[in-house]
Protein backbone atom coordinates (compact mmCIF):
# COMPACT_ATOMS: atom_id res chain seq x y z
CA UNK A 1 0.00 0.00 0.00
CA UNK A 2 1.29 3.04 -0.89
CA UNK A 3 -0.01 6.35 1.80
CA UNK A 4 0.89 9.89 2.48
CA UNK A 5 0.29 10.97 5.68
CA UNK A 6 -0.55 14.80 5.40
CA UNK A 7 -1.42 16.97 7.89
CA UNK A 8 -0.12 20.28 10.30
CA UNK A 9 3.32 20.32 12.21
CA UNK A 10 1.87 18.91 15.73
CA UNK A 11 -1.30 16.66 14.59
CA UNK A 12 0.72 14.03 15.23
CA UNK A 13 1.67 12.78 12.12
CA UNK A 14 5.29 11.19 13.54
CA UNK A 15 3.07 9.21 16.34
CA UNK A 16 1.01 8.03 13.81
CA UNK A 17 3.01 7.43 11.41
CA UNK A 18 4.76 4.76 13.09
CA UNK A 19 2.14 2.89 14.48
CA UNK A 20 0.38 2.66 10.83
CA UNK A 21 3.38 1.49 8.85
CA UNK A 22 3.51 -0.97 11.78
CA UNK A 23 0.14 -2.20 11.28
CA UNK A 24 0.09 -2.35 7.76
CA UNK A 25 3.40 -3.49 7.08
CA UNK A 26 5.17 -0.87 4.96
CA UNK A 27 8.19 1.45 5.93
CA UNK A 28 7.88 4.95 7.51
CA UNK A 29 9.83 7.26 5.43
CA UNK A 30 9.83 10.32 7.09
CA UNK A 31 11.85 13.32 5.44
CA UNK A 32 12.26 15.09 8.72
CA UNK A 33 13.71 12.06 10.45
CA UNK A 34 16.18 11.75 6.94
CA UNK A 35 16.91 15.25 7.52
CA UNK A 36 17.85 15.21 11.10
CA UNK A 37 19.53 12.44 10.60
CA UNK A 38 21.81 14.25 8.19
CA UNK A 39 22.04 17.00 10.55
CA UNK A 40 23.34 14.52 13.06
CA UNK A 41 25.83 12.92 11.18
CA UNK A 42 27.29 16.31 9.76
CA UNK A 43 27.08 15.43 6.04
CA UNK A 44 26.86 18.20 3.51
CA UNK A 45 23.06 17.31 3.27
CA UNK A 46 22.45 18.01 6.55
CA UNK A 47 24.65 21.27 6.75
CA UNK A 48 22.71 22.82 3.76
CA UNK A 49 19.85 21.78 5.53
CA UNK A 50 20.39 23.22 8.80
CA UNK A 51 19.66 26.50 8.14
CA UNK A 52 16.38 26.21 6.56
CA UNK A 53 14.93 24.13 9.27
CA UNK A 54 16.14 25.93 12.28
CA UNK A 55 14.19 28.83 10.24
CA UNK A 56 11.16 26.91 10.41
CA UNK A 57 11.84 27.35 6.57
CA UNK A 58 11.43 24.52 3.88
CA UNK A 59 14.32 23.10 2.68
CA UNK A 60 14.46 23.12 -1.42
CA UNK A 61 12.67 21.59 -3.47
CA UNK A 62 15.39 19.56 -5.15
CA UNK A 63 16.99 18.50 -2.52
CA UNK A 64 14.35 16.69 -0.81
CA UNK A 65 12.83 15.14 -4.42
CA UNK A 66 16.28 14.08 -4.82
CA UNK A 67 16.12 12.20 -1.10
CA UNK A 68 12.71 10.55 -1.64
CA UNK A 69 13.50 9.39 -4.90
CA UNK A 70 16.43 7.22 -3.77
CA UNK A 71 14.67 6.32 -0.72
CA UNK A 72 11.74 4.95 -2.29
CA UNK A 73 14.07 2.69 -5.19
CA UNK A 74 15.35 0.79 -1.94
CA UNK A 75 14.00 -2.87 -2.00
CA UNK A 76 11.87 -2.53 1.48
CA UNK A 77 9.84 0.25 -0.27
CA UNK A 78 9.03 -1.61 -3.80
CA UNK A 79 5.49 -2.90 -2.38
CA UNK A 80 4.37 0.06 -0.60
CA UNK A 81 5.29 2.89 1.75
CA UNK A 82 4.16 5.58 4.29
CA UNK A 83 5.49 9.12 3.21
CA UNK A 84 5.18 11.34 6.63
CA UNK A 85 6.32 14.95 5.78
CA UNK A 86 6.24 14.59 1.86
CA UNK A 87 5.20 15.87 -0.43
CA UNK A 88 5.08 19.31 1.17
CA UNK A 89 4.55 21.45 -1.99
CA UNK A 90 2.68 21.30 -4.85
CA UNK A 91 6.31 21.23 -6.74
CA UNK A 92 7.27 18.11 -4.67
CA UNK A 93 3.49 16.41 -5.68
CA UNK A 94 4.19 16.80 -8.75
CA UNK A 95 7.96 15.49 -9.06
CA UNK A 96 6.43 12.55 -6.86
CA UNK A 97 3.54 11.68 -9.34
CA UNK A 98 5.91 11.37 -11.85
CA UNK A 99 8.01 9.43 -10.19
CA UNK A 100 5.67 6.98 -9.83
CA UNK A 101 3.92 6.79 -12.77
CA UNK A 102 7.29 5.98 -14.49
CA UNK A 103 7.66 3.50 -12.00
CA UNK A 104 3.91 2.24 -12.16
CA UNK A 105 3.46 2.42 -8.55
CA UNK A 106 0.52 4.33 -8.06
CA UNK A 107 -0.89 5.83 -4.85
CA UNK A 108 -3.72 4.50 -2.99
CA UNK A 109 -4.28 7.00 -0.62
CA UNK A 110 -3.59 10.80 1.16
CA UNK A 111 -4.76 11.02 4.53
CA UNK A 112 -5.14 14.17 6.03
CA UNK A 113 -4.71 14.52 9.96
CA UNK A 114 -6.82 17.59 10.89
CA UNK A 115 -6.09 19.69 13.98
CA UNK A 116 -6.68 23.64 14.88
CA UNK A 117 -4.18 25.91 15.01
CA UNK A 118 -3.99 26.82 18.87
CA UNK A 119 -4.13 23.40 19.88
CA UNK A 120 -0.85 22.67 17.43
CA UNK A 121 1.00 25.73 18.84
CA UNK A 122 0.19 24.19 22.49
CA UNK A 123 1.08 20.44 21.52
CA UNK A 124 4.23 21.21 19.55
CA UNK A 125 5.94 24.20 22.49
CA UNK A 126 5.77 21.30 24.93
CA UNK A 127 6.88 18.26 22.85
CA UNK A 128 10.48 16.87 23.68
CA UNK A 129 12.25 14.11 22.25
CA UNK A 130 14.85 11.46 23.62
CA UNK A 131 18.01 11.89 22.06
CA UNK A 132 18.51 7.86 22.79
CA UNK A 133 16.02 6.09 21.09
CA UNK A 134 13.84 9.08 19.79
CA UNK A 135 10.63 8.56 21.48
CA UNK A 136 8.00 11.59 22.33
CA UNK A 137 7.04 12.95 25.33
CA UNK A 138 4.79 15.97 25.87
CA UNK A 139 5.52 18.29 29.11
CA UNK A 140 1.62 18.27 29.68
CA UNK A 141 -0.20 15.39 27.67
CA UNK A 142 2.66 12.75 28.01
CA UNK A 143 5.13 13.54 30.74
CA UNK A 144 8.10 11.14 31.92
CA UNK A 145 8.46 9.59 35.05
CA UNK A 146 11.45 11.48 36.12
CA UNK A 147 11.72 15.10 34.22
CA UNK A 148 13.84 15.17 31.59
CA UNK A 149 14.56 11.43 31.09
CA UNK A 150 13.37 9.25 28.80
CA UNK A 151 11.05 6.43 30.89
CA UNK A 152 12.33 4.03 28.25
CA UNK A 153 15.91 4.25 27.43
CA UNK A 154 16.97 6.36 30.11
CA UNK A 155 18.00 8.98 27.42
CA UNK A 156 18.01 12.98 27.81
CA UNK A 157 14.93 14.29 26.50
CA UNK A 158 16.01 17.68 24.21
CA UNK A 159 13.15 20.35 22.82
CA UNK A 160 13.85 20.33 19.02
CA UNK A 161 15.42 23.20 17.77
CA UNK A 162 11.89 24.09 15.58
CA UNK A 163 9.70 23.62 18.64
CA UNK A 164 10.22 27.08 19.92
CA UNK A 165 7.33 29.00 19.93
CA UNK A 166 8.71 31.82 17.50
CA UNK A 167 10.05 28.77 14.79
CA UNK A 168 6.67 26.96 15.37
CA UNK A 169 4.27 29.70 14.24
CA UNK A 170 6.88 30.34 10.93
CA UNK A 171 6.09 26.42 10.15
CA UNK A 172 2.26 26.80 10.79
CA UNK A 173 2.88 30.01 8.19
CA UNK A 174 4.44 27.93 5.91
CA UNK A 175 2.07 25.05 6.22
CA UNK A 176 -0.95 27.11 5.54
CA UNK A 177 0.78 28.94 2.08
CA UNK A 178 2.87 26.08 0.83
CA UNK A 179 1.30 23.37 1.81
CA UNK A 180 -2.18 23.57 2.51
CA UNK A 181 -2.78 23.74 -1.92
CA UNK A 182 -1.49 20.49 -1.69
CA UNK A 183 -4.83 18.91 -0.19
CA UNK A 184 -6.99 20.62 -3.04
CA UNK A 185 -4.26 18.30 -5.40
CA UNK A 186 -5.12 15.33 -4.03
CA UNK A 187 -8.80 15.77 -3.55
CA UNK A 188 -9.16 16.38 -7.72
CA UNK A 189 -7.31 13.33 -7.81
CA UNK A 190 -9.90 11.51 -5.43
CA UNK A 191 -7.07 10.22 -2.98
CA UNK A 192 -7.82 12.98 0.69
CA UNK A 193 -9.46 11.33 3.40
CA UNK A 194 -9.58 13.24 6.60
CA UNK A 195 -9.44 11.86 9.71
CA UNK A 196 -9.74 14.32 12.81
CA UNK A 197 -6.58 14.61 14.96
CA UNK A 198 -8.20 14.95 18.29
CA UNK A 199 -8.36 12.57 21.12
CA UNK A 200 -6.07 10.22 22.63
CA UNK A 201 -2.99 9.00 20.17
CA UNK A 202 -5.17 5.40 20.14
CA UNK A 203 -8.30 6.88 19.23
CA UNK A 204 -7.05 8.59 16.28
CA UNK A 205 -5.02 6.00 15.45
CA UNK A 206 -8.42 3.74 15.52
CA UNK A 207 -9.79 6.32 12.90
CA UNK A 208 -6.95 6.00 10.77
CA UNK A 209 -6.73 2.57 10.81
CA UNK A 210 -10.44 2.25 9.85
CA UNK A 211 -10.09 4.39 7.02
CA UNK A 212 -6.79 2.97 5.39
CA UNK A 213 -8.43 -0.38 5.85
CA UNK A 214 -10.37 0.43 3.18
CA UNK A 215 -7.26 0.70 0.66
CA UNK A 216 -5.32 -2.50 1.70
CA UNK A 217 -5.44 -5.19 4.84
CA UNK A 218 -3.38 -4.90 7.90
CA UNK A 219 -0.67 -7.32 7.97
P1 LIG B 1 7.05 18.71 11.43
O1 LIG B 1 7.13 18.16 12.79
O2 LIG B 1 6.99 20.19 11.34
O3 LIG B 1 6.04 18.03 10.56
P2 LIG B 1 9.30 17.44 10.07
O4 LIG B 1 10.01 16.66 11.09
O5 LIG B 1 8.51 16.74 9.04
O6 LIG B 1 8.46 18.54 10.80
O7 LIG B 1 10.34 18.41 9.31
C1 LIG B 1 11.16 19.31 10.01
C2 LIG B 1 11.78 20.31 9.05
O8 LIG B 1 12.49 19.61 8.00
C3 LIG B 1 10.78 21.18 8.29
O9 LIG B 1 10.40 22.32 9.02
C4 LIG B 1 11.57 21.52 7.02
O10 LIG B 1 12.53 22.53 7.27
C5 LIG B 1 12.32 20.25 6.74
N1 LIG B 1 11.54 19.35 5.85
C6 LIG B 1 11.04 18.12 6.16
N2 LIG B 1 10.38 17.59 5.11
C7 LIG B 1 10.46 18.51 4.12
C8 LIG B 1 9.96 18.58 2.79
N3 LIG B 1 9.23 17.58 2.25
N4 LIG B 1 10.24 19.68 2.05
C9 LIG B 1 10.97 20.68 2.55
N5 LIG B 1 11.45 20.71 3.80
C10 LIG B 1 11.21 19.63 4.58
ZN1 LIG C 1 14.69 6.92 24.98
Amino acid sequence: MRIILLGPPGAGKGTQAVGIAETFGVPHISTGDILRANVRDGTSLGVEAKRFMDAGDLVPDEVIIGMVDSRIAEPDAVAGFLLDGFPRTVPQAEALEALLVEREAPLDVVLRLSVPHDEVVRRLTGRRTCDGCGRIFHLVADPPATDGVCDDCGGALTQRDDDREEVVRRRLEVYTTQTEPLEHFYWERGLLRDVEAVGTPEEVAASATAVLRQYGAPR
